[in-house]
């Protein structure tokens, strides 16, 4: 068994994060849950600022708040000094409303609305990431209609397809993302962009897919954004003081992921960039990198009670939990494997094989195909590891299932992050017409 960050099995033989009992967890916050390892977090945010601070180029480490965007999570973030990804009004509300800085936010995406981009405007953030020729056009009006001059980058292409599944790659020339490098869309771009008196181009992004385990996908990036760099400089006059690599550095889910340390990844992409524009004469531009999923993926745990259980003599055996793909879309959209212990059980003896289903009506609802456990009864808490990323995150409330709550656990101390939703929470929006009300109730 792996276990990831403070997670241990105490002498109870339960699982124990961030000094916290998980059953005692179950009893106190109810399950489904989510339980978040700060510790762990704050670990690995270290790791990206202290590599860079390494490197000696000037850097910002901006946490693609996609991957979970929680206040608490936003104000953790600020306190490892690092900036925020956001890609929608809501993300950026969350972030507002827990006080992080705007000029640390950088708003990203492919169709931001009007309404979304003077939200940002008003906010006064740091820097617009520009997705396409129709965004460029009108950013700069909304910016000359409040007399603003903002930041942009441009998100390249850069034809660098990374190591993923297909689904999650964003660096390959058929994307909906970006301007393309390869076509001239990203020379168009900038050329545009410099005659806009009201944006300011510090530079551009690139982001070549998720969950990568190699650093050669960052150095081909970086091989063609500095060639591209100069070529800019010397037709167009213009110089990147700011060059973002994106996220996408990969974790450990199961035993079949092998990510680098996250020092690793940040050497690469320096040294890369060091030698590029040393040799090129050019001035060495600050970097920045956008991890999501290596920030939050692995200090984040799952915890789910048994229900009922299905065992088909000579095919398998299935074990129903309390929660599912509502609250863990992954395995369903991407086949994603996760480990799970029983985790007030942990030093049992592993007796069977069971898969492990959700509770909605869905036959494609499974989390877990044949994992080895002690004989499983009703009851029982199930863990399942490294839920940390894209999960809370991309919760739904399908079959009207409610969103599990949010823990994060420190030093034996377990603080409420997100509220479990009510029954009243989901009926909230709903508004019956009155001419659907029963008679008797209509009066
Ligand atoms: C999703 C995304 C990230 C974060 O990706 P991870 O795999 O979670 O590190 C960073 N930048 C951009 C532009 C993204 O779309």
């Amino acid at each position: 068994m792996y276990l990831h960050g403070t997670s241990k099995i105490n002498a109870a033989g339960h699982l124990e994060i961030g000094g916290c009992d998980v059953k005692d967890l179950a009893a106190e916050f109810g399950t489904p849950l989510y339980i978040v390892d700060e510790a762990l977090v704050r670990q690995r945010a270290r790791e990206y600022v202290e590599a860079f601070r390494a490197s000696g180029l000037k850097f910002q480490v901006a946490y693609a708040s996609k991957a979970f965007c929680v206040m608490a999570m936003c104000a953790i973030a600020e306190q490892e000094d690092m900036s925020l990804d956001v890609v929608s009004e809501g993300e950026l509300y969350t972030a507002l409303q827990a006080g992080f800085p705007a000029q640390r936010i950088h708003f990203h995406g492919n169709n931001k609305t009007p309404d979304e981009i003077n939200m940002a405007l008003d906010a006064g953030i740091g820097c617009f990431v520009v997705d396409n020729f129709v965004e460029l056009h009108l950013l700069n009006a909304l910016a000359a209609d409040k007399g603003m001059k903002v930041n942009v980058l441009l998100r390249i292409t850069p034809g660098v397809e990374a190591h993923t599944h297909d689904y999650i790659s964003t660096g390959q020339q058929d994307s909906k993302f970006g301007f393309d490098l390869g076509n001239g869309a990203a020379y168009e771009a900038l050329k545009q962009a410099k005659e806009l008196a009201n944006l300011n181009v510090l530079g551009v992004h690139s982001h070549i897919g998720s969950q990568i385990f190699e650093v050669e996908g960052f150095r081909m990036a970086v091989d063609k954004v500095s060639a591209f760099a100069v070529q800019i400089r010397n037709e167009l006059d213009m110089t990147f003081q700011v060059i973002n690599l994106g996220g996408g550095f990969g974790i450990r889910y199961t035993s079949e992921d092998s990510p680098l340390p996250v020092a690793e990844y940040v050497k690469a992409i320096t040294d890369a960039i060091i030698s590029h524009f040393t040799e090129a004469e050019y001035p060495l531009p600050e970097i920045w990198v956008e991890p999501g999923r290596s920030i939050v993926g692995d200090a984040g745990t799952t915890l789910y009670t048994v229900g009922t259980s299905k065992e088909i003599p000579g095919v398998r055996k299935y074990v129903a939990v309390d929660g599912g793909m509502t609250d863990n879309p992954r395995p369903a959209l991407y086949q994603s494997k996760y480990e799970a212990v029983l985790a007030n059980r942990a030093n049992e003896p592993l007796e069977e094989t069971v898969s492990v289903a959700g509770k909605c009506c869905e036959s494609g609802d499974m989390l877990i195909w044949d994992l080895d456990l002690p004989k499983v009864q009703t009851g029982d808490l199930l863990a399942v590891f490294c839920t940390g990323a894209y999960n809370y995150a991309m919760a739904s409330n399908y079959n009207r299932i409610r969103k599990p709550a949010v823990v994060f656990v420190k030093d034996g101390e377990a603080d409420l992050a997100v509220k479990r939703e009510s029954l009243d929470d989901i009926v909230g929006n709903d508004v019956l017409p009155a001419r659907l009300r029963k008679a008797s109730s209509a009066q």
